[in-house]
């Protein structure tokens, strides 16, 4: 493996080389293909590292588990940000204790708007939702990377079609198929199954039987680990995680 050194975690992780699956073409027009500029995914190891780091973090603030960070074509993170929907209040310049307090939000709205981002791009732990996909273009980065499905308000496959959209070339690809994808899955899930939240659930049952139900099964391990702060526990909780196919 080359590239930065991924540290014990990274290596606990599993990483691997990520499957690329070009879900979203938007522009009919030359432009640059956005793809060239993607940093090797070996670049990216420290960037997943810090964005499921972050989800960790707020599953044990007990609010949406979703990191985000916005990195260079390097894979250097930039910005970076959590959910923080049930907070009191978070950093400044951050939302906290709304609805759209969504870790994608947080990471973009640290980009000052004096120059736009074209060779940057945002990795997020789960599949972003409407608002976050928005935001992103409205960012100007150059496409979205998701560590874990969300099937209830996941739109990787949503095509936005307007005369900005068609301009230049947003990619938006994911799931990570290795564990990192497995862990943002399964944090997701066991926090909405905490929420009690059975309209949800069922959407992540309905596409990810398999893994909603090991995530039930061990979620009172998983919900151990969070009261002692294990991570190491919840990594290796996900490693085992069986995945669906898409
Ligand atoms: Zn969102």
């Amino acid at each position: 493996m080359t590239g930065p050194s991924l540290g014990t975690l990274g290596s606990a992780l599993g990483h691997r080389r990520t499957r690329r699956r070009r879900v979203l073409v938007m522009s009919a027009l030359p432009s640059p293909r956005t793809d060239r500029l993607m940093p090797a995914d070996d670049a990216l190891a420290e960037a997943w590292d810090t964005a499921l780091r972050l989800a960790w973090e707020g599953l044990t603030a007990q609010t949406t588990p979703v990191g985000a960070v916005v990195v260079d074509d390097a894979g250097t993170v930039i910005a970076a940000g959590r959910g923080r929907r049930y907070e009191a209040s978070g950093p400044a310049g951050q939302l906290a204790g709304t609805h759209i307090a969504h870790a994608e939000v947080n990471a973009l709205a640290q980009l000052p708007a004096a120059r736009h981002w074209e060779r940057t791009y945002l990795l997020t732990t789960l599949e972003p939702c409407a608002m976050c996909h928005g935001a992103a273009i409205q960012s100007t980065v150059a496409g979205i990377y998701f560590a874990g499905r969300d099937p209830y308000a996941g739109t990787a496959s949503l095509r936005f079609d307007n005369p900005q959209t068609r301009r230049r070339d947003f990619l938006i690809d994911g799931p990570l198929p290795d564990t990192r994808g497995a862990l943002a899955e399964i944090m997701h899930i066991a926090f909405l199954m905490r929420r009690a939240s059975p309209h949800t659930v069922g959407a992540q049952a309905a596409a990810m039987p398999q893994l909603t139900d090991y995530t039930r099964q061990i979620r009172d391990q998983l919900y151990d680990a969070i009261s002692t702060a294990d991570y190491q526990r919840a990594i290796a909780l996900a490693s085992a995680a069986p995945r669906d196919d898409p």
